[in-house]
């Protein structure tokens, strides 16, 4: 198989097994993939690397919210099998998918489950409801 239907192979396949929806930004040399709603993994293909990322997010100041992923694994695409290569890839993406969805928190007061960025600072209650509880006027 030529590296170009490598390449190929690998765009379907994780095109295939991101959690829905999906988006495809292709950038200068890389195509990034960010799966899930909210989203749960990110993932970056060069033409000789993938990185598979969790989904994350800081709040660098209480009004601006930075998307920083944390790295899961990244595979030397073209030195593998096929039939490895997919089954890691694969492994890793359910993997960044499983970690960050252990980061979710269920509000005690609406009952939500939430990313961990859309919570409040004491972790038992989304923002919406703590700025309600907290009486807060906008
Ligand atoms: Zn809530």
């Amino acid at each position: 198989m030529s590296v170009a239907e490598h390449y190929e192979q690998l765009l379907a396949f994780i095109s295939t097994h991101l959690p829905d929806p999906f988006t495809q930004e292709d950038g200068d040399g890389v195509v990034i993939f960010t799966g899930g709603a909210p989203s749960e993994v990110v993932v970056r293909l060069t033409d000789t690397a993938v990185f598979v990322e969790e989904y994350a997010v800081r709040w660098e100041t209480p009004f601006s919210a930075v998307v920083r992923p944390r790295r899961v694994g990244m595979v030397k695409w073209r030195r593998l099998p096929e039939s490895q290569l997919m089954s890691i890839v694969g492994d890793l993406i359910k993997g960044a998918c499983a970690t960050r969805r252990a980061r979710y928190r269920t509000c005690t007061f609406c009952g939500r489950v939430n990313p961990p960025e859309w919570m409040a600072d004491d972790d038992s209650s989304c923002q919406h409801c703590a700025e309600q509880e907290a009486g807060v006027v906008h």
